[in-house]
């Protein structure tokens, strides 16, 4: 049950203490620590709250893939929210993998991503998505021919030059010791039960799939949605330097630094116990991910690291950034629908930009009151 990044030890983090936090960040993942990495920077007194520690929650739990965009394909983003918002929303992903390149160090590398097509379906897909990128003057690149243990699996691939791969507790906590020097108090295993005990201060909660208890009429509408993953034995040849997906987003595996394969998704071989906040690990999928390794690698690999973490859905594969309805002062982001190592840090830095009274034109498309209107 131990996530492989978070196995890593925790370097000392400088500490802050803060009188009287103004705003009071809610969660310890990319999105919360970003939140209060920008507002610290503008000056405001922030103390952040996690009832585990820092990346405990899915930035520490996730497969490590850095990708542009939305959860939903580039052509389907635009069908939703018209060609201008989604280029505009595009443009701003890449722009958060830059800053993520510039501040990660080694936890971050930037190798591109490859989105494989099982099938004919698919294929068909994903160069719909290929057209519509090129057309709208993003980087793609389309792949025919592969090589082993590819070849004869895959019908073809979408390259996402952009992209890349993280160390995803290396990087939070990086990013965590970055808001303490600019001043933020971080308090671990501290559970905010109600937002009454804040003394009145702005609250940006930052808890994506996990409940929070603190959303009000939106609570339990970012839909708790389990992920599991496992890492091997490292394996000596270097095969999956590019984090490789598949099967819509299903499958997704790559290799570590150390050659241990880390595989994840297989949610749909019993799709509906998979909506959960339950981090417990289940035969099914576990049994599915390991066949499926070691069907790639055509040998039996030891499993080192099997674990699960909670991620939050949301049915028109937006993020969920702004005030929350009916609440004063109360700020959320969250719901990234399994996609939020990028979308997270770009959301932690958004709704920070929006407490300061900043105007931000991406800010309607991802209003959480759209969630009160869906049946
Ligand atoms: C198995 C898995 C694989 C994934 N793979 C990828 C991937 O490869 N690429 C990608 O882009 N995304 C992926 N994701 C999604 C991504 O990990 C998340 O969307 C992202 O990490 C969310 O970050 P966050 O900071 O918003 O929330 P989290 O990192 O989940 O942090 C929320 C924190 O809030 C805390 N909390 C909740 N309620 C309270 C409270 N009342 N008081 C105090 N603290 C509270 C929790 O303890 C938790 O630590 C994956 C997710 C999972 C679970």
């Amino acid at each position: 049950m131990t996530s492989y990044w978070l196995s890593e030890p925790s370097p000392p983090r400088p500490q802050a203490h803060v009188d009287e936090p103004e705003v009071v960040v809610v969660g310890g993942g990319v999105t919360g620590c970003a939140a209060a990495l920008r507002l610290a920077e503008a000056g405001k007194r922030v103390r952040l709250y996690d009832g585990r520690g820092i990346a405990e929650g899915a930035s520490g739990r996730n497969g490590g893939f850095a990708l542009r965009g939305m959860p939903a394909a580039f052509d389907v983003t635009t069908e939703s929210v018209g060609d201008e918002s989604a280029r505009a929303m595009m443009a701003w992903t890449e722009r958060a993998i830059d800053t993520i390149e510039s501040l990660a160090g080694d936890s971050f590398r930037r190798v591109g991503s490859l989105r494989l097509a099982v099938d004919e379906e698919e294929r068909h897909e994903l160069r719909t998505e290929y057209e519509a990128l090129v057309a709208a003057g993003f980087g793609a690149e389309w792949i025919e021919t592969f090589e082993p243990p590819l070849e004869g699996r895959f019908a073809a691939a979408l390259h996402h030059p952009p992209d890349g791969v993280l160390q995803p507790a290396r990087w939070v906590r990086r990013l965590a010791a970055l808001a303490s020097e600019a001043g933020v108090e971080i308090r671990e295993h501290t559970r905010v039960a109600s937002l009454d005990e804040l003394d009145g201060a702005t609250v940006v909660v930052c808890t994506d799939g996990y409940p929070s208890g603190l959303l009000g009429e939106i609570e339990g509408l970012i839909i708790p949605t389990r992920g599991q993953v496992i890492a091997t034995e490292p394996v000596p040849e270097r095969l999956f330097e590019v984090p490789h997906y598949g099967r819509h987003g299903f499958d997704y595996w790559h290799q570590a630094e150390d050659g241990r394969i880390v595989a994840g998704g297989f949610r749909d071989v019993s799709f509906d116990s998979e909506f959960t906040a339950d981090e417990q690990l289940t035969e099914p999928v576990q049994n599915a991910l390991h066949r499926f390794v070691n069907d790639l690698m055509g040998r039996e690999l030891r499993v080192d690291f099997a674990w699960a973490g909670i991620f939050g859905m949301v049915m028109d594969f937006l993020p969920v950034v702004g005030r929350v309805p009916g609440l004063d002062n109360a700020w959320v982001a969250g719901g990234y629908s399994g996609h939020g190592n990028v979308l997270g840090f770009a959301c932690g830095e958004l709704v920070a930009t929006a407490v300061l009274g900043e105007n931000e034109p991406l800010l309607p498309d991802f209003d959480p009151v759209r969630l009160l209107n869906v049946d």
